[in-house]
């Protein structure tokens, strides 16, 4: 058994052949899959019967199932919670904004890199998801939403580099001009700095866009935020983010979320600029979004302005994301872990 999004647009040949079937099935399968967006083999009415009972055996489609979404606030962002065949949950975030939409997908059910702020981590990684499942993600929503995302952002649960070649294989389906067909440009990987992974990743000869979750100017403030900088501390990091803009051309985005008084003061936006000022580099700031297993405080947004602002004179060219879905468990992993407690909870009682 081959869950059917695990598989390569190009392969579909080779499976056609396998069962016997002429070369032009597999453009029908690959309208059904990709264009149509069928959610059962059972929809693709353009193939006999019999075949379709033999794709459902052999090559399920049913990787995962909407359980719930939060009610899209004016702002249009809905998060949706989905289920896995195992009956494990993930995050996935419909994101529009001027016109387009960007889709956050997770790589892991949870996360084990337990950085103090992102509610993923809170309970461990339960498992990686398959290349299938993380395909899955943009499918079911690409159906509910009636159209595919533009932009695609690793940015949900698990850490995307401790799931290295699932994620790898689920982004070239994507890409795939006859599957989604999500420019490479437009889909970006996230990682809390898993070095060997940007290594690998500057091999591949792919055009995916890279950002590395730095959050600290120093090795002493990441160390409280970051458990993974014990093992890679950041000028090794950098030395591995410069290697990787040498050998592919492509600029670094570096995400530096703000927590108020930890990393927020001129001081800390002095040392970034020092950090980046020679790199080419851009910096996404991230205003801390709550959560309750982190004592942190999000910034006024006059500091948060400030920070951008030295950023800025500096000439590092800098973005500060829009707080966005507040009212839907906005950061990594809330709802989640919101749905686990509340089902502790219930059974406690
Ligand atoms: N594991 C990947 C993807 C994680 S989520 C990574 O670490 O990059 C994407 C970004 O959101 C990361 O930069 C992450 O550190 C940040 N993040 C997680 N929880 C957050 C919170 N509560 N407030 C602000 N940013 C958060």
């Amino acid at each position: 058994m081959t869950p059917a999004y695990s598989l390569l647009p190009t392969d579909w040949t080779a499976v056609c052949k396998t069962l016997g079937l002429p070369a032009f099935r597999a453009k029908q399968i690959l309208q059904g899959l990709y264009k149509d967006c069928i959610s059962s083999w059972e929809a693709l009415t353009t193939l006999p019967g019999t075949i379709r009972e033999q794709l459902a055996i052999e090559y399920p489609l049913t990787a995962l199932k909407e359980v719930t979404r939060t009610p899209s606030g004016i702002d249009g962002v809905t998060k949706f919670l989905l289920e896995a065949q195992d009956g494990e949950r993930i995050e996935t975030v419909w994101i529009p904004a001027d016109g387009r939409v960007t889709q956050c997908i997770s790589s892991q059910v949870g996360c084990n890199m337990h950085c103090a702020f992102c509610a993923s981590g809170q309970l461990g990684c339960v498992r990686s998801l398959t290349a299938d499942e993380i395909v899955s993600q943009v499918m079911v929503l690409s159906k509910a939403m009636g159209t595919y995302p533009n932009n695609i952002v690793v940015m949900g649960m698990g850490e995307p580099f401790m799931n290295y070649d699932n994620v790898l294989r689920a982004l070239r389906i994507l890409n795939a001009q006859q599957g989604p067909n999500i420019g490479a440009r437009h889909i970006t990987i996230s990682t809390c700095g898993i070095v060997p992974g940007i290594e690998k990743l500057a091999q591949e000869g792919v055009q995916f866009e890279l950002s590395v979750s730095l959050h600290a100017p120093n090795d002493e403030i990441r160390n409280k935020l970051m458990p993974v900088n014990k093992r890679w501390h950041i000028q090794e990091l950098l030395v591995a983010c410069d290697a990787y803009t040498a050998q592919t051309g492509r600029i670094i985005t570096y995400e530096y979320t703000l927590v108020h008084h930890l990393n927020d003061r001129r001081q800390h936006a002095d040392m970034l600029i020092q950090l980046l000022r020679k790199r080419k580099a851009r910096v996404n700031l991230i205003p801390l979004s709550p959560v309750e297993e982190f004592e942190g405080k999000t910034p006024p947004h006059a500091d948060c302005l400030a920070f951008l602002d030295a950023l800025l004179k500096a000439g590092i060219h800098t973005t500060m994301r829009r707080s966005r879905g507040k009212q839907a468990d906005a950061a990594c992993g809330q709802l989640r872990l919101r749905k686990i407690k509340e089902a502790n909870h219930g059974t406690k009682e």
